[in-house]
């Protein structure tokens, strides 16, 4: 009688410790597995620039122009001739028109372009770059 119970706890214990290392075998494939494949990405091991990647095509950066505060410094001046013929343009390279004598233009600090006020005004909402030049306003 007491025989047979040590057996059969020994038995216990056996297939306990078979079940274990199976347990801990499955592991170590699995986490060998995890490693291979890449597009398994857990957000605890990215790096700072991954995230702030993925913020951004999440769309964090929502107004990409001027504030309109921004756009109102902007000079105005009022369009009556071409000051230096060679040096600035007769044409809005918004709306593809001639500047008229007496329209409202723009001229943007850095780089000298003019525009249309209302014409730039709008562009600027949602760029903070000249549209000819690419400059930063
Ligand atoms: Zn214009
Ligand atoms: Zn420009």
């Amino acid at each position: 009688m007491m025989g047979n119970m040590f057996e059969f706890r020994a038995g216990e214990a056996s297939r306990e410790a078979e079940r274990r290392e199976q347990e801990m075998l499955q592991k170590a494939i699995e986490e060998s597995r995890r490693e291979a494949d890449p597009s398994q990405v857990n957000p605890d091991d990215m790096t700072y620039e991954q995230l702030l990647e993925l913020q951004e095509s999440n769309g964090g950066d929502v107004s990409r122009g001027l504030k309109p505060a921004e756009i109102m410094r902007i000079p105005q001046k009022v369009w009556r001739s071409k000051a230096d013929p060679t040096k600035t343009p007769d044409q809005c390279t918004v709306c593809y028109d001639n500047f008229k004598y007496g329209e409202k233009v723009k001229e943007l600090a850095n780089c000298k372009h003019t525009y249309h006020s209302k014409c730039i005004d709008k562009w600027l909402q949602n760029e903070k770059r000249c549209p000819v030049c690419n400059q930063m306003v």
